[in-house]
């Protein structure tokens, strides 16, 4: 039996059709896009066609597109490069308690520099508030960053009315959107986001390609130094067959969204309702605005880890929201934001659902579930977890 594969927040598989509009770059067009030759020219070529593919599709101009190295270095080149470009003016940063390491790591770095930041509290569904967005604002803020989709639960963001908020203080706006990539509409003009991340691997592109909007007159500080590539924003010489195939992956997964989202919501309730008939179990992330792949939930009295390693067995790939660290297992900050207690937000599993899944392979997880949980509670309760 193959793997059924239920993680498709943590990765996707490339997309044969991304691999085949990259392999030339990796060879016959192996060019420098610096270099003014016919082959560099190519590779120029090749990336400005790309720009503008990913411009259309979240509907920005190509010179507010920069291509980098993956979603975290996105994050932090729009935190760092914006708090840094704004010391001066204030030394105050907002963001939300539930946004991924790459955005909270990134924020506490920044307190080495003088910068502190407001950590907003979201609600039971995993959901920021505006009006606390709004309140939080002081003369010194130099930024509000908030994630479009949370990547553990789902939930989904009301980034336009954050983003009008902030619009309106002049305070920049950035957006991780690394979840939302792919899985659902991104218009950086309705959003009023100033800066926006994406990661390709999340849609069936290359792993280690990310990507950066910065809004036409937003000035960020590059975080690294060397050639002015990416219109100074990012040194370093392109990845041609990474871009091409970022661009690719970006461009497919919105033609193929309007047929896609529909089967897997489907697919994505189908599960939710039957893994909901486990006794002590209950759906984590807003129960409706969530993305349309995600199914995630807690499990009373269990460790999330137990259910993943069960379900392993049985070749199925999910995932906890769990950070582990040498052997001791924390319960996810995402769901300690939420309010969850410890009994079941060490329950965790997250199922993330992708475009090749089908009806038999949630059909098989919903089935194996209700056992494994059954089998591990009371293993758990005889060890006194
Ligand atoms: N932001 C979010 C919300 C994510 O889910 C991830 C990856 O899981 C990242 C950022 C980091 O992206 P990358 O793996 O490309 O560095």
């Amino acid at each position: 039996m193959g793997t059924i594969y239920l993680d498709h927040a943590a990765t996707t598989a490339l997309d044969p059709r991304v691999l085949e509009a990259m392999l030339p770059y990796f060879t016959a067009e192996y060019g420098n896009a610096s270099s003014i030759y016919t082959l560099g020219r190519h590779a120029m070529q090749a990336i400005d066609r790309s720009r503008e593919q990913v411009a259309e599709v979240i509907h920005s101009r190509p010179t507010e597109i920069a291509f980098v190295g993956c979603g975290s270095e996105s994050d932090n080149l729009a935190i760092k490069g914006m708090a840094f470009a704004a010391q001066k003016k204030g030394n105050h940063i907002i963001t939300s308690s539930i946004e991924h390491h790459a955005v909270l790591h990134t924020c506490e770095y920044l307190d080495r520099f003088g910068f502190k930041t407001t950590y907003l509290p979201v609600d039971e569904y995993a959901t920021v508030n505006p009006d606390d967005v709004g309140r939080a604002i002081t003369d010194q803020t130099v930024l509000v960053s908030v994630m479009y989709a949370n990547n553990e639960v789902g939930t989904i963001e009301p980034i336009a009315e954050i983003g009008r908020i902030c619009r309106a203080k002049k305070v920049p706006f950035h957006v991780d959107a690394v979840q939302a990539g792919g899985a659902i509409p991104i218009d950086v003009v309705a959003l009023n986001v100033d800066m926006l991340s994406l990661s390709a691997h999340k849609f069936y592109g290359p792993k280690g390609m990310g990507i950066l909007y910065t809004r036409q007159g937003i000035r960020i500080l590059p975080q690294m130094q060397g050639g002015s590539q990416e219109r100074g924003r990012r040194a370093g010489t392109e990845n041609v067959a990474g871009i091409v195939g970022t661009a690719t992956a970006l461009q497919l997964a919105q033609q193929e969204m309007a047929q896609v989202t529909p089967r897997i919501t489907a697919l994505r309730d189908r599960l939710i309702e039957r893994v909901l008939t486990i006794p002590r179990s209950r759906l984590t992330g807003h129960p409706t605005n969530r993305l349309p792949n995600n199914a995630s939930f807690c499990f009373e009295g269990v460790e999330g880890e137990s259910i993943l390693l069960s379900l392993d067995m049985l070749g199925i790939a999910a995932s906890t929201g769990s950070a582990c660290t040498s052997g001791s297992v924390d319960p996810s900050h995402v769901l300690i934001a939420m309010g969850l207690a410890p009994e079941w937000s060490h329950g965790s599993l997250r199922l993330t659902l992708g475009k090749d899944n089908t009806e038999a392979d949630i059909d098989a997880v919903a089935s194996a579930l209700p056992n494994i949980v059954e089998k591990v509670r009371s293993l758990g309760l005889s060890v006194g977890v």
